[in-house]
Formats: C-alpha cells, sequence, structure tokens
C-alpha cells in the first residue's frame, strides 16, 4: 500500500467511510479465475460505481495490480452501464464496454456523450436496426469507427435484440464502415440457481442465433454471457468471456456464503460514534417515538442515515458491532443520523468506530444479514451506499482501526 492510501486511511478516520480492500478483490478474481479454462477472458463489471465500492479504486486494483505470480492483472476488459460511468474511470488499457443500450442519440446531450464514447473506441451496445443507424452516423461524423455490440434477448425480455432480427442488424452493421462488430453477448435470467434449466435453455438459444457468425466473420467476434452465477454454476456459458460483478466483490450469486467458493467481501462500512447520551427509563428515541427505555439507556449517535444508504426499514431492526459485539438499532433511521443501544458497552466512547456493514461472510453485520433485514438483496445494498460516504482503498490489516471478534461469539448469529 502507498502513501496516499495510508493517508486516506488516516484523513477519513473520524467521519462515515467505506474501507475497500485491494487485496480481497483480488483474491475473488483469483477465486472466478480458477473456475475458468484458459483463455476465458474476464470483464470486471464496474458498473454502479463499482455496486458501490468505488468505481476508481476496483478499476486500478483489477488493472493495474497482479494477484497471480503471472504479472497481468486480472481484468481484460470492464464493463459500466452508461456513458457517464465510463467518463468516470480512469484511464485503462483495456476494453471498456458500455452495456445500456445505444437509444436516443439525437435527444438532449446524448450525441455530444455518444461521439467522445467513440473517440476513446469504448465498446457500444446496439439494441436495435436504428440505434445501429443512428451510432454510425455519427462515428461518420466523428472521422472514427466506433466499436459495437449486439445484445441478444434470449429470455430475458429486457435489453436486446430477438434472435430473428439479430441478423438484419449484424448485416446493418458490417454494412457501415464507420462501425466495427466487436461483440455478440446475451444474459441470464436465473443464472444463480444452479438448477434451473433456463439458463442453458438460453445458451442454446445464443449458440442457435450466433454460431453461424463465427466462421462468417472470421472468428474475430467476442461472444459472452455469463454473470456470476452463470460463470460459477454453468461452466459450457463461458463462451470468450464472463462478466461477474457480485462474486468479484466477495459476495456469492446463491445469496448465503458457500466453502465451495471461498469469496471474501471487499467492502466495510464504518462510521464514527459522535454523541453519547443517557436518558432514564421511559424516554423515547427519534421521529415519531417508536422505541422507549425499559431501563436508564446510554444512546449512541451514528452520522450516518438513510440518505446515505442505511435503509430506514432498519428502524428498530438492525445492529451494528462495536469491538466485534452488537448494539441494536434503536428509534427510526433518519436522514443524516442513526442511533444505538450502548448500554451493553459502558465503555464505548466518542470518535470510535462502529461496523455498519462488515466484511466478514458470518459477521452478524454482514451484506447478507443486512439484505435480509432490508428485504432485498446483497446488490442493493451496496448500491445504495451513499456518495457521501468516502470510499478508501485499503488492506485489512493495514487499516488503524478495532479488531473485530465478529464470527467468533455463537450467539450473536441468531
Ligand atoms: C450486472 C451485470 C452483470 C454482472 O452480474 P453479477 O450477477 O453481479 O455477476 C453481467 N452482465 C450484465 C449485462 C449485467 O448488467
Amino acid at each position: 500500500m502507498d502513501a496516499k492510501h495510508t493517508l486516506d486511511v488516516k484523513y477519513t478516520l473520524g467521519e462515515p467511510r467505506v474501507l475497500v480492500s485491494r487485496r480481497s478483490l483480488l483474491h475473488n478474481a483469483g477465486v472466478i479465475r480458477r473456475f475458468l479454462s484458459p483463455g476465458v477472458r474476464l470483464c470486471a463489471m464496474l458498473k454502479a460505481d463499482a455496486y458501490g465500492h468505488g468505481g476508481a479504486i476496483a478499476a486500478d486494483t483489477l488493472c493495474n495490480f497482479c494477484n497471480d505470480g503471472s504479472g497481468k492483472p486480472p481484468a481484460d476488459a470492464v464493463a459500466v452501464a452508461s456513458i457517464d460511468e465510463a467518463t468516470a474511470l480512469p484511464d485503462l488499457r483495456v476494453p471498456v464496454i458500455v452495456f445500456r443500450p445505444l437509444e436516443n442519440a439525437f435527444i438532449g446531450r446524448q450525441r455530444l456523450k455518444i461521439e467522445d464514447a467513440i473517440r476513446r473506441g469504448w465498446v457500444l451496445t446496439i439494441c436495435s436496426l436504428s440505434a445501429a443507424e443512428d451510432l454510425a452516423r455519427i462515428a461518420v461524423a466523428v472521422g472514427r469507427r466506433a466499436n459495437v455490440q449486439v445484445m441478444v434477448d434470449t429470455g430475458m425480455a429486457r435489453s436486446g435484440v430477438d434472435a430473428a432480427t439479430l441478423p438484419a442488424v449484424v448485416e446493418r452493421i458490417e454494412s457501415r464502415p464507420s462501425l466495427k462488430l466487436w461483440g455478440l453477448c446475451t444474459h441470464f435470467a436465473s443464472a444463480e440457481n444452479a438448477d434451473s434449466p433456463f439458463t442453458l435453455e438460453q445458451a442454446r438459444r445464443f449458440h442457435a442465433a450466433t454460431d453461424g457468425f463465427g466462421a462468417a466473420l472470421g472468428n474475430r467476434l467476442t461472444r459472452h454471457a455469463a454473470n456470476s452465477g452463470a460463470l460459477f454454476f454453468h461452466a459450457t456459458t463461458h463462451l470468450d468471456m464472463v462478466r461477474p460483478g457480485l462474486s468479484l466483490y466477495g459476495v456469492d450469486p446463491t445469496g448465503r456464503p458457500s466453502l465451495d467458493r471461498p469469496l471474501r467481501p471487499v467492502l466495510k462500512w464504518l462510521a464514527p460514534l459522535v454523541g453519547i447520551q443517557d436518558i432514564p427509563a421511559g424516554g423515547t428515541v427519534g421521529y415519531g417515538q417508536t422505541w422507549s427505555a425499559r431501563r436508564p439507556t446510554r444512546v449512541g449517535l451514528l452520522p450516518v442515515g438513510y440518505a446515505d444508504g442505511y435503509p430506514r426499514c432498519l428502524s428498530n431492526g438492525a445492529k451494528v458491532l462495536l469491538h466485534g459485539r452488537c448494539a441494536p438499532v434503536i428509534g427510526r433511521v433518519s436522514m443524516d443520523m442513526t442511533t444505538v443501544d450502548l448500554t451493553d458497552h459502558p465503555d464505548a466512547h466518542v470518535g470510535e468506530e462502529v461496523t455498519l456493514l462488515d466484511d466478514n461472510p458470518l459477521s452478524p453485520v454482514s451484506v447478507y444479514e443486512l439484505a435480509k433485514w432490508s428485504n432485498t438483496i446483497p446488490y442493493e445494498v451496496f448500491c445504495r451506499i451513499g456518495a457521501r460516504v468516502k470510499r478508501v482503498a485499503v488492506d485489512p490489516e493495514d487499516a488503524p482501526f478495532e479488531e473485530t471478534e465478529a464470527g467468533t461469539s455463537e450467539q450473536d448469529f441468531g
């Protein structure tokens, strides 16, 4: 870890922050790599600010650090949802793929963004004949060839052209000298379910729709389909490249930790105590007075609320960790603040860091638990973490924060 990162870790002490372990990211990329045949490329999904982990940190780690003595960083490509997200990434030497369907090219300021994307060589996703036309025109005006991929809808009924329309779209792209067909892809609906036959049915449809183009276009196309679920459970879907997101960030696509895939959660969300007050039995806490004290209570104040992505539905329901032990959230989570019961933590003091979301998959405040409490999935827990929370690159053993004993205390698992 270099000096800048050591300073970031130090300077963000005292404010809410997310620590992002480069080492765990690289470890997860290594776990994923072991499921792939040699030659299969790895495209790191960095959309939504790398699932809330910080796009710049994740891109830098996966494209510039090496995890396995090969001398090669783990990512062969990266992908984002929008051109704006691609713009926010640092300069990278690998292909950058933008997945949002290119549409509305002549509305608002879209054209300027598309021109910039063409100049920078990013791969844009085409889901209609008219989008191919629009992009071809813009690329002519820019004076550069635009890289494109076509998304094929094989049963998700979301974005993409259907198999019957694909040949016309490919033909149109091939007929426009300003367009360069880079790849063909599809997306699975139920890949995290190892037993779902639908993934293989979608894969069969994708092959039927695209096998013919392989030979015709000189095998220069990149065909890709697999997200985290498919890459672990359906090896025949790996094709030329896989596109893991969630598993890179250390979370199992099944929604619970798995011994078969020793993924390490990358992110740890901390907030310092900024206040402690004692209230008498009978006192109430927070908006709506939804919590009242049965005993004299020490109330701890955290400067994090639903505007930071700590869900309001965790009011009176969640826990946080202090010195590896749980403290319950009491009262309503409000926009900027959350209150916790520190009565059983008599030595807690202002300035100490509390763990809202732990990087231990077995922790009582793991992302799996937070997702359950919030009635959602780990993806959404991560993506909700707000812009006010600083992202700091760190490796766990270098960080000057408390040692937690999370995961060692049986009764905390609930
Ligand atoms: C988000 C996304 C992925 C990654 O999915 P995970 O389940 O997070 O691995 C892959 N492909 C596309 C098109 C996506 O939008």
